[in-house]
């Protein structure tokens, strides 16, 4: 290895160690590989724009290739009238659907597309249901790369059509979404096309693309840099393939080890209960992910059998001591309604499940009142157009004149 090098490799599971390279898994096992840095502190350069600002813990080694649209400093806002109705010490919102795209899809595809860019690829190819689409959409218009996006069969057709406005070649998979040899196939095709073509595949999970993924720890830096030394005992994060929960806990150590926090919380990750492979594996003690049948869940963004970074998750677990809590869908469009109609914050179902979580684990005694908690709110609501129907779907909309509007006057 270059003793100069900014980062190498090193696999997730056994020894191997090695230089950097275009490479996703371990030669010497086959299992996942994670990008590590060779010094340990994390400079912040408030100069450099969006994520690129803690470049020093990013994938890059040359900064003129770095792509951005603004993408991070999402707001972290502390709850007004959830955490004393749950009795919480505190509660914490990290609104990452103030992205660029409007989720945090885009911390990995503004690392992705300047990876490709310093790669010499000239062309992406992805599978999202929406939100990770539209990312690697817009980014890759920006980076000026080719694109070739898949899809579920049955994605959100509001969030298609973001996608659509920034013109990648767009495609739907008969099955995808709903059955894990279609997961696994999909990938394993794309994987061998990649290779034929020189070309990136970007799906958002370390087990494909471990370079992109380190873009998802700077949320765990701005979390960690905004609690400012309050406490925080639980962060709560949506997991579908399980990427974002690995990188927010891989942030957090880091941040962590460069001195800049003082104790680590636990992560606890949450999955719908109708597709929920990794928290099936954990209540069984496994260290490894078995795919689901089928999908049961209608959350938008969380819906896979086969979650790629589901191994990865499971240590991420053990080592934070934390937990996974299983949430019915119902319960997750509940607390859609409640962080609009309590807290003012309009989010997507896959960000609501995290306050759902809270508030099982709240009556389950998991989580103890008075606990410090975070939740990491991953898309807009506007995100999910079908979604936000079904929230207002029950709400009257009653017609009056102009002069009905004097009734509301005091002694009316
Ligand atoms: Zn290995």
């Amino acid at each position: 290895m270059n003793a100069a090098a900014k980062f190498s490799l090193h696999c997730s599971r056994c020894d191997w160690r090695g230089p950097d390279e275009d490479r996703a898994r371990c030669p010497v096992c086959d299992a996942i590989v994670l990008v590590t840095y060779t010094d340990p502190a994390i400079p912040v350069d408030p100069s450099l724009p969006g994520l690129w600002r803690y470049a020093a813990h990013l994938p890059l080694n040359d900064l003129r290739h770095l792509v951005s649209l603004g993408e991070g400093n999402t707001p972290l806002v502390a709850s007004a009238h959830l955490a004393p109705a749950l009795g919480l010490g505190s509660l914490y919102f990290k609104l990452e659907g103030a992205n660029p795209t409007g989720s945090y899809k885009d911390r990995i595809a503004a690392v992705g597309m300047a990876r490709m860019l310093e790669l010499g690829k000239r062309a992406w190819v992805a599978t999202s249901s929406g939100n990770a689409g539209a990312s690697m959409a817009a980014y890759g218009v920006r980076a000026g790369l080719e694109g070739h996006l898949f899809t579920l069969e049955k994605a959100s057709r509001a969030k298609i059509a973001q996608i659509m406005a920034y013109g990648p070649h767009l495609r739907a998979v008969e099955r995808l979404g709903y059955d894990p040899a279609v997961e696994v196939t999909t990938w394993a095709n794309i994987a061998q096309v990649c290779r034929a073509n020189h070309w990136q595949m970007l799906v958002t999970a370390h087990a494909f693309s471990p370079h992109a993924m380190e873009g998802v720890k700077t949320l765990a830096y701005e979390l960690a840099e905004q609690l400012a030394g309050q406490p925080c005992d639980v962060v709560y994060i949506p997991v579908g393939g399980g990427g974002l929960a690995v990188s927010v806990w891989r942030g957090l150590v880091e941040w962590h080890a460069a001195g800049k926090l003082a104790s680590l919380p636990r992560v606890v990750a949450v999955q719908p209960g109708g597709c929920d492979a990794i928290y099936q594996a954990w209540l069984r003690g496994d260290r490894h992910v078995t795919p689901i049948p089928t999908c049961a869940s209608a959350i938008s963004g969380l819906q896979l059998t086969a979650p790629a970074d589901g191994d990865l998750v499971l240590d991420m677990v053990a080592a934070s001591q934390g937990w996974i809590t299983s949430v019915p869908d119902e319960a997750t469009y509940a607390a859609q309604a409640k962080l609009a109609g309590r807290e003012g914050l309009f989010v997507e179902p896959a960000s609501a499940i995290t306050l759902a979580a809270v508030e099982a684990d709240l009556a389950a005694g998991r989580l103890s009142p008075g606990a410090h908690v975070a939740c990491i709110l991953t898309g807009s609501g506007f995100k999910d157009a079908a979604a936000l129907q079904r929230m207002v779907e029950h709400v009257p909309l009653p017609m009056v004149r102009p002069d009905d509007i004097l009734a509301l006057a005091a002694g009316a």
